[in-house]
Parts: C-alpha cells; sequence; structure tokens
C-alpha cells in the first residue's frame, strides 16, 4: 500500500475536498514512525497506510483518513495530543486521541493483570464510551483491527496471540456485525477463529478445499440455470454471483446444530443481485418457478430491515439433488449496505421509495448529509451513527462498568431489571453519574446508573401505567406484572392479616390465637383465612359475632363462654380457681379483665389471687412465675367494668349521644372523661363501661362507631 493510491481512490468519492491534510498526515506520520519497525519486520508506515486504505475502501471523510494514518503517533512517538492539534486541527486530534485511549485494548492486553472477563469489561465500557463520544474513532480501530489480525501471524508469544484473536471473536467482529459491516466482520471472524482454535479452522479450511472443486461446479450450473430463467424472464442487468463460506460461521453452524462438516459443506448458496426492489420480488418468483422453497425458510428483510437496515430477501429451495440451495436476492444499493454498514449509506444519493417511515426518515437524513460537500459533514455523519446505528440503543454503564445495552426511552428500573429481576423488584432510587434523577428518567448512552434498593418489597403498580413511563421494556413490564400475580394471594393475606389483627385490637382480643379464629370461619388454614378476608369473602367485622355466635366447641377453644352463660353473676362467685377451690379473688384494676378475656390468676401476699388478663403487662413482664395460677372464669357473671376510649372531631351534643347509645343498651357507665385538643377540634372520651360479656361490649362499640364524627372506638387497658 502507498499514499498515491489512497490519494487517487480517495479522489474518486471525494472530487469537492482537499486531499492536502491526508498527503501530510501521511508525511508527518511516516516522519514519527521512522525507523519503527513491526514484529513482521515491515515499517511501521505500512500499518498506518494499511489502516488508512481501509477507511478509504469504507468511503470515510478526509479527517477519519489522516486520523487512520496518524493514529499510532501518540502512543509510539513523542508527538502529543496537543501538537496534532495544532497541525492537524481540533477533529484529527480528537479523533487519534480517542484511538489513543483505546490502545489498551489491544496493545497492552498481555500485560494485563486483571481477570480476563474484568479486563474485557473494561475494554468495553472504554470502547462505548469512545463510540458514544464520535464512532467515528471505531471505524479507525476496526480498520487498526483488521491489519492487526492480518499480520497475527508475525506475533511471537503464543499466548498473546490467542488473546488478541480471542477479544478480535468475542468484541470486534460483533461490534462490525453490529455496524453491518459483514465484510470485516467475517474477515475478522475468520482470522479470529484460525488463532483461537487452530485444529478445529485448519479441519473445515481443509474440507473447504477438498470440496472446492464440486462445489465451484454446483454453483456454476445453478448460476447458469438461474441466468437462464432471468433472461427468459426478460430481467436484464441482474448479477449472479456464488456466495463465499466463511470458515468461522461454517463453525459456527455445526456447532449450534451439532452436525457435523459433512452435513452442511454442500450448502450451496448464490446471491443475485438486481437494479431495484421491484425486481427483487420478481427474481424470487422465478427462483420459486425453478425450485420449491423450504417451508419457513423464507425471509422478507426488504419489508422488515434488521436492526441494523440490513435488506435482502432470503430464500433456502429444494434443489434437483434433494438438497438445500440458499438465495440471497437484494438491490446493487443493499448490497453495498450489507458488506459495508453504515460506511456504505455514505455513498448513496439515489431517491429511495420505501414503506416504511422510519427508514425513509433515515435515509431522508442520509441524502441530506450526502447533498453537501462531504467532508464538512464530519459531524453531520457522528451524528448520524448515533441517530441510525444506535437510533434504538442506549449503552449505559453499571457501577462495576459492565457495559449494558438498553432500548431508547429505557429508565433506571428498566435497566434494574436487565441486570437482575430482584434488583428491579426492590428498587427505590436511581443515581445516573452520582446524581439522584427520578424513576422514570430517560437514560443516555455513556451514562453510569447506580440502583438504590430497599432490602424488602416489591415493584409498585404505577410502574404499570404507561401513562407514568416508568417502564420501557417489555421485559420489565412483564416482570412486575409477574411479581403481582405472583404476589396476589400474598398481599390478600397481608391485607386480610392488617384486617383482622385491627379487628381484634379494636375488641382487645389480640392475644386470641388467629387459629382459632380462623376455625370460628370453618378455615383450617390461617392463610387461607387471611386471603378471604383480604379478598372480602370473609368480613372482619362478623370476628365477634362469630366469637359469640358460634357452637361450644370453638368457643371452649377460646375460652369463652357460651352466650347462654352471659348472665348477671356477682364477681365473688364468678372466678373459680382451678386446682385450688374457690379462694378469696379480686379483678385486677390494671387490665380489668372481662369474661371472654383470657386469664391468669396471681398470688398476691396476704390478699387471695388477684385475676389478670393473660395480656396485662404486669403480668407479661413478672418473672415470679410461680406465683402464677391457672383460673377460669365461673357459671355466675355480673357486669364488669371496661375501659372504652372514643376518640371523635368534636361537635355538640356528642356526650349525650354516647349516653343515649349506653341507656338504649342498659349498660352502666361509672366514670366518663373528655379531653379536648383545641387546634385539631379531637375529642376524646373515656368512658368505664359496665358490661355483662363480650357480645354487649361489640354491640356497644360498634353503635359508638356508627355514631357522627366518630373516628375510632377501642376497648383500652385499665
Ligand atoms: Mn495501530
Amino acid at each position: 500500500m502507498d499514499i498515491e493510491t489512497i490519494l487517487l481512490e480517495a479522489s474518486e468519492y471525494l472530487p469537492q475536498v482537499d486531499l492536502e491534510i491526508i498527503q501530510r498526515a501521511y508525511e508527518r506520520a511516516n516522519q514519527a514512525h521512522g525507523g519503527q519497525v513491526r514484529e513482521s519486520g515491515e515499517d511501521y508506515i505500512h500499518h498506518c497506510l494499511s489502516v488508512g486504505h481501509s477507511l478509504v475502501q469504507l468511503g470515510l471523510d478526509a479527517s477519519t483518513i489522516a486520523a487512520g494514518l496518524l493514529h499510532d503517533v501518540v502512543e509510539d512517538s513523542d508527538i502529543t495530543t496537543e501538537a496534532l492539534r495544532r497541525e492537524f486541527g481540533d477533529e484529527i486530534a480528537r479523533l487519534v486521541d480517542g484511538m489513543t485511549k483505546l490502545s489498551g485494548l489491544d496493545e497492552s492486553i498481555g500485560e494485563s493483570s486483571a481477570p480476563r472477563t474484568t479486563h474485557e469489561a473494561e475494554n468495553l465500557r472504554k470502547m462505548f464510551l469512545v463510540m458514544v463520544d464520535d464512532p467515528r474513532i471505531i471505524l479507525v480501530k476496526l480498520a487498526d483491527r483488521l491489519h492487526n489480525m492480518r499480520t497475527l501471524k508475525a506475533v511471537q508469544d503464543n499466548a498473546r496471540r490467542r488473546r488478541i484473536a480471542g477479544e478480535t471473536l468475542d468484541i470486534f467482529a460483533p461490534l462490525a456485525g453490529r455496524l453491518g459491516m459483514y465484510q470485516l466482520k467475517w474477515e475478522l471472524e475468520d482470522l479470529g477463529f484460525r488463532y483461537v482454535n487452530p485444529p478445529a479452522y485448519n479441519d473445515i479450511a481443509a474440507s473447504l478445499n477438498e470440496r472446492r472443486q464440486e462445489r465451484e461446479r454446483q454453483v456454476k450450473a445453478f448460476i447458469e440455470r438461474i441466468e437462464r430463467a432471468l433472461a427468459e424472464e426478460g430481467i436484464a442487468g441482474a448479477k449472479v454471483v456464488g456466495r463465499p463460506k466463511h470458515i468461522h460461521s461454517i463453525y459456527k453452524k455445526m456447532q449450534r446444530k451439532g452436525v457435523s462438516f459433512e452435513q452442511i459443506y454442500d450448502v450451496r448458496a448464490v446471491r443475485i443481485i438486481v437494479g431495484a426492489i421491484p425486481e427483487c420480488y420478481h427474481v424470487l418468483g422465478v427462483v420459486h418457478n425453478l425450485w420449491r422453497p423450504v417451508s419457513g425458510g423464507f425471509d422478507d428483510y426488504i419489508a422488515s430491515p434488521k436492526d441494523n437496515s440490513y435488506q435482502s430477501l432470503h430464500t433456502d429451495v429444494v434443489a434437483e439433488d434433494g438438497k438445500t440451495l440458499e438465495i440471497q436476492i437484494r438491490t446493487q444499493e443493499m448490497h453495498e449496505l450489507a458488506e459495508f454498514g453504515i460506511a456504505a449509506h455514505w455513498k448513496y444519493k439515489e431517491r429511495r421509495r420505501q414503506a416504511d417511515q422510519a427508514f425513509e426518515n433515515r435515509i431522508q437524513w442520509f441524502q441530506s448529509v450526502l447533498a453537501t460537500p462531504r467532508d464538512e459533514d464530519a459531524q453531520a455523519f457522528v451524528d448520524l451513527m448515533k441517530s441510525d446505528v444506535f437510533r434504538d440503543q442506549v449503552y449505559v454503564f453499571t457501577p462495576a462498568g459492565q457495559a449494558i445495552e438498553l432500548p431508547v426511552g429505557s429508565t433506571p428500573i428498566d435497566f434494574a431489571y436487565h441486570v437482575h429481576t430482584e434488583i428491579g423488584h426492590r428498587c427505590r432510587g436511581a443515581k445516573v453519574n452520582g446524581r439522584l434523577v427520578s424513576l422514570n428518567y430517560q437514560l443516555n448512552s455513556g451514562e453510569r446508573i447506580e440502583i438504590l434498593t430497599t432490602k424488602r418489597g416489591g415493584p409498585s403498580r404505577d410502574w404499570l401505567n404507561p401513562d407514568l413511563g416508568y417502564l420501557r421494556t417489555a421485559r420489565a413490564r412483564q416482570k412486575v406484572r409477574q411479581w403481582f400475580r405472583r404476589q396476589a394471594r400474598e398481599q390478600n393475606i397481608d391485607r386480610g392479616r392488617d384486617l383482622v389483627e385491627k379487628e381484634l385490637r379494636r375488641l382487645s382480643l389480640e392475644k386470641l390465637k388467629l387459629e382459632d379464629v380462623a376455625k370460628l370461619f370453618r378455615q383450617d388454614s390461617l392463610d387461607d383465612f387471611f386471603a378471604k378476608v383480604g379478598t372480602g369473602d370473609i368480613q372482619p367485622s362478623t370476628i365477634s359475632t362469630k366469637l359469640a355466635e358460634t357452637g361450644t366447641e370453638e368457643e371452649a377453644e377460646l375460652g369463652l363462654p357460651p352466650p347462654e352463660a352471659a348472665q348477671l353473676a356477682t364477681l365473688d362467685t364468678s372466678i373459680k380457681v382451678k386446682s385450688v377451690g374457690n379462694l378469696l379473688t379480686n379483678l385486677a384494676r390494671c387490665c380489668n379483665p372481662v369474661p371472654g378475656d383470657a386469664i391468669v390468676g396471681y398470688i398476691t401476699r396476704g390478699r387471695g389471687i388477684t385475676v389478670h388478663r393473660k395480656d396485662c403487662p404486669n403480668i407479661l413482664r413478672t418473672d415470679e412465675h410461680d406465683r402464677l395460677i391457672e383460673v377460669s372464669w365461673g357459671e355466675d357473671k355480673k357486669t364488669y367494668p371496661v375501659r372504652v376510649r372514643i376518640l371523635a372531631y368534636d361537635r355538640t351534643r356528642l356526650l349525650r349521644d354516647i349516653g343515649e347509645v349506653i341507656g338504649n343498651e342498659d349498660v352502666g357507665m361509672s366514670h366518663a372523661n373528655v379531653t379536648k385538643a383545641k387546634e385539631e377540634n379531637l375529642a376524646t372520651f373515656t368512658v368505664v363501661l359496665e358490661v355483662t360479656d363480650m357480645q354487649q361490649l361489640r354491640r356497644v362499640l360498634s353503635q359508638f362507631e356508627l355514631l357522627p364524627n366518630v373516628l375510632e372506638v377501642r376497648r383500652i387497658a385499665g
């Protein structure tokens, strides 16, 4: 390669541009690398010229070509980026600087002490960052990598050679594919494969070679057959060519399908290139007239282009020998796009007709770029790459530097779900480049995302509301829905449990065993019971009714008296103390137990036995357990003092209404107290009622609750 060829070829597609800068870049590079040789023994400048020529073949602008020639000068000579900026201007200096920053990607890879995966992640991160900065840097990088791979044989260190080849397969070839540059992709793949897995490469290469004559003879026959048919149909100017086989793609196909070379080697492939889109479909009809299509073997990438804008018709047909023939049909323009990817857009001026409006817009973008002298449009090209190739993706990073690809419009929640489902569920906040953002923030390429999670909990129902813009990806949306489906029962159970506990609290029955309450509703499983309360199948307000109304069996278990036993009785005889017979008993003033409460006796010094509720704080606190004695309610009942607190918005006549309820129920009231909080207009009534049993208490509490302005009614201790 020499500079004259580069200048000549560049002038063919850059007629209006002064190519002097390319000439100057060459001279500067030649001077800077003077005396340097590559491992192959070649003068270093050959590497620079080769990179420059690849960029010319890709049809890139003069600045990029110049940067290609200069790409190693900062790295390998004493020329600084500053010096380049003075000599060649901002743009070229920036491109070379980007390449220098990427230099760790190949030249130092052998020296890295970091684990391979970490190192690769860091490489990818760097690469995506510079790609976001200016995608042309990646094109220079690919041209650089291509020449390094073509001359990889000269690298003496076996392990280093293998690492470079592996990285080419893992990173650079897929990247070229993403950019639609299949020509480059295939060459990088085959070169990489050759050094990563030499035996497999050599096997396939030898097998291909062995059958080359036969294959070429067959393909030649197919081509002639198609050409005849096209001529009969009056289709002129179509180019029918055999499709080269790529060793690495054969290998991948063998791996993917788990078959031997023999089973796929004879898959023959031809490509038909025509002038315009209608002809593509015309040719398709001709081909299907010749050979029967394989079912499921047809793809219309013209009507639905691939993400990277790739277009073609693909059809597999069965030839006379019963074996498959793969046929691709495309226009010349599609062909160049497929071979050179994004760089090929550069070359097109023709107006195109496309049904796909989005594609039409992109083409118009290209045309507007091409309508003005190209070399002044480097920035437009940069924007073009961003808007077109990466039009539907953003690249963002985890705090560890791992690159994540997401659709445009993705949010931190999409990101969180992409990283891990659990992180998505527990996502509560996000930082972008260290700054807190809202969860419906739209991510941009190059941003570093940190997800703030809670220890427990799940997604919000709001996330599913499309108007709020929390989720962009179908994957995240699906995960959230799954969570709610799975949680629905658990949520109902939680809600049911809350309702039951609230009702028991209201009646100051917290210490009732929940299992026993569930049994009142003939629910063996507590979860089933809560779930039914949660869904509203069981009303928690019926708990106290059930407590009072159900048969004796359950009540015995609950330690409640049967309704008929709820009669007036004297205090003294109403309590039976098991195992010690009747003793002097007192109802404790601290917790004022009433029949129905679970109770326990406390043996006092000299005052007999005091009966407490089992959940009385004084009882729970005592460590004199030998003083506790089991007691139960006797048959005869009297009334029992119960302290009730009523919280209400104050109004006139409220106290009178409360008194009316008490009077109607024929409940005695031994004490009443009102405190008022003026600011909030709240009143708290504390009354001590003399009730005969739980049932009566429940009725009174419910009637209090029905009074206007009453907020809360609760039985309280003491
Ligand atoms: Mn280089």
